[in-house]
């Protein structure tokens, strides 16, 4: 068995256990925003927090980081949910930042009476000017030495609702001449009048994310805080808040976050793209969603698989979105049940003229060559058949081994077949073929001693099922969306999305929520836009990698 290096989260977890820090315990967390679906970065952030605590005998907390009530909403934490159940794991508590907001409301008046924070009434804009840029120490504001006992009144005020939003913060009082700007006086309340989906009218003050985080972690005796690169120079505040309040020492420790080839991960511009009707919505199967990935038919063991395989790196990248197509091949190709479906609205007639008219037989069919339990299915055969057109050609080139005028072909799981005979219509175009079939050449029980080079998947004419069939491009054209200039939607593609009619066995009519190889076409699943008499199917991946050429 192959021997993997630790990571270098890892390293730190068994460094921290072996000097017993923590009296060996480890608690992470994932703490999504309920602004959004999750997305297949956050899967990243999720096998990473719970994947750790798994294997340092931990837990993990699922934390609702939910300070903003503008943009938070329960469908999202419902969703959220379930896609972090989906993906595989299990939660040791059910916690939100807003649980918190008593307890962090006394938090920030014990930074008051320490001298560690004021209540500012200058603008925003003024704020912003204050600050000052990297390279030149900021202004102190107008406010910055009011008395403990008026920013404390002020603050309560501010909690009580006497003032409008937007009139005053409550500003932590750091270092107008830290390098770091993040000590320049960082805001750390504001006012904002909303109704918040859980706690209501209680509230018309909130937190800002950098004094809710650290804190939440610490009241949740949090061991490892893991979050990306981007909030490395937020780091040093996350320690100052905790050593000033002279609470639980959770630490933060830094990743680089997922960026996928082809997409966008960020939970804004999705957001846009689904209120904008770019897609059909959050689980459309183009998007990089996990409700989108779900519904197109990868399994949350590629996802694992793909999350996993990429690793943990401490410096931005960005992952070929193929490798996560060839895990979810690698795996459906264990699992797929095999099916015959010819993917062509416009299909060949094959009239097979030496086979009885009137006859129909049941052919025995593996569903699954790499896993033979999954035993037989039942396929009718007939005297016509389906074959796609492009299966075909009047005058082919040398290498052609599928159907051509005196060429024999292996029908799947059914007989040899040569052609000998092509109809037309008045325009010239070919409306039928017609063969003969080698009785003794069924498969499975092959007597004819011939050899052919080339098998091609059918469906029997007389009990085919029209199916639609939603075929998936790249969402976006660029490879880069981060390098590409002007807004992320002007590099949509425009061919994201085709809908194929399409002519299926009959054993599909049952199709449930399993994975389908389509022989020769890909992966497929049924979408949940199927309705009884509707068969849609969604192509997951196709074969093989189809866009390396
Ligand atoms: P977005 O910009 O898409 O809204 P976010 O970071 O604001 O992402 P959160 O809901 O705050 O979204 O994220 C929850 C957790 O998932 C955070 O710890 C965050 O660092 C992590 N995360 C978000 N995006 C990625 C990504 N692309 N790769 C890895 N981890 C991510
Ligand atoms: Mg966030
Ligand atoms: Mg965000």
């Amino acid at each position: 068995k192959e021997v993997k290096s630790l990571n270098f989260l890892e390293e730190i977890v068994e460094n921290d256990l072996r000097e017993n820090k923590n009296g060996g315990r480890v608690l992470t967390r994932f703490p999504p925003e309920p602004n959004g679906y999750l997305h297949l970065g956050h899967a990243k952030s999720i096998c990473l927090n719970f994947g750790l605590a798994q294997k340092y005998g931990g837990q993990t907390n699922l934390r609702f980081d939910d300070t903003n009530p503008i943009t938070e909403d329960t469908e999202y934490v419902d969703s959220i949910k379930a896609d972090v159940r989906w993906l595989g794991f299990d939660w040791a508590a059910e916690l939100y930042a807003s649980d918190y907001f008593a307890q962090l409301y006394e938090f920030a008046k014990k930074l008051i009476q320490l001298g560690l924070a004021y209540v500012d009434d200058s603008t925003a804009e003024a704020i912003a000017s204050q600050k000052g840029t990297p390279t030149e120490p900021g202004q102190e504001s107008p406010f910055r030495h009011r008395s403990i006992e008026e920013n404390l009144d002020l603050f309560e005020r501010m909690k009580a609702g006497e003032f409008p939003d937007g009139s005053r913060v409550l500003r932590a009082k750091i270092d107008m001449a830290s390098p770091n700007m993040h000590f320049r006086d960082p805001v750390i309340y504001r006012i904002k009048h909303a109704h918040h989906h859980r706690t209501g009218n209680e509230w018309c003050i909130y937190p800002m994310y950098d004094f809710a985080h650290g804190q939440s972690d610490s009241i949740e005796n949090i061991t490892h805080s893991i979050c990306t690169l981007e909030f490395i120079p937020h780091r040093p505040l996350y320690d100052w808040f905790i050593e000033k309040l002279d609470i639980f020492p959770s630490h933060q420790y830094e990743f680089a976050r997922l960026n996928l080839t082809y997409t966008v991960m960020s939970k804004r511009k999705l957001k846009q793209l689904v209120e904008e009707g770019h897609v059909a919505g959050w689980d459309d199967p183009r998007m990089p969603t996990l409700s989108g990935a779900r519904r197109r038919g990868y399994t949350p063991e590629a996802i694992r698989d793909f999350c996993e395989r990429i690793g943990v790196a401490k410096r931005d990248n960005l992952i070929d979105v193929g490798l996560l197509e060839f895990c979810v091949r690698e795996q459906l190709n264990k699992t797929a049940t095999r099916v015959m479906v010819v993917l062509d609205p416009d299909p060949i007639k094959v009239v097979i003229t030496n086979y009885p008219e009137g006859q129909t037989e049941e052919l025995s069919i593996e569903n699954n060559p790499e896993n033979p339990e999954e035993g037989n299915r039942a396929v009718t055969f007939s005297r016509e058949i389906l074959v796609e057109r492009e299966d075909f050609m009047e005058n082919p080139p040398k290498k052609f081994f599928r159907l051509a005028p005196g060429n024999r072909v292996r029908l799947k799981g059914a007989y040899i077949i040569e052609c000998n005979e092509v109809v037309k219509d008045a325009e010239g175009k070919v409306t039928e073929l017609h063969c003969t079939y080698v009785p003794e050449s069924k498969s499975g029980s092959d007597t004819s001693g011939l050899k052919v080079q080339g098998t091609i998947h059918w469906v029997n004419a007389a009990d085919a099922v029209p199916v639609e069939v939603r075929l998936y491009d790249r969402l976006f054209q660029v490879e880069d969306l981060a390098e590409a200039e002007g807004d992320f939607k002007d590099h949509l593609n425009p061919n994201s999305l085709q809908v194929v009619q399409a002519f299926a066995e009959p054993s599909l009519r049952d199709a449930s929520g399993k994975a389908y190889q389509f022989l020769r076409k890909g992966y497929f699943n049924l979408d949940t836009d199927s309705t009884e008499d509707r068969l849609i199917f969604n192509r997951t991946v196709g074969l093989k990698d189809s866009w390396a050429k």
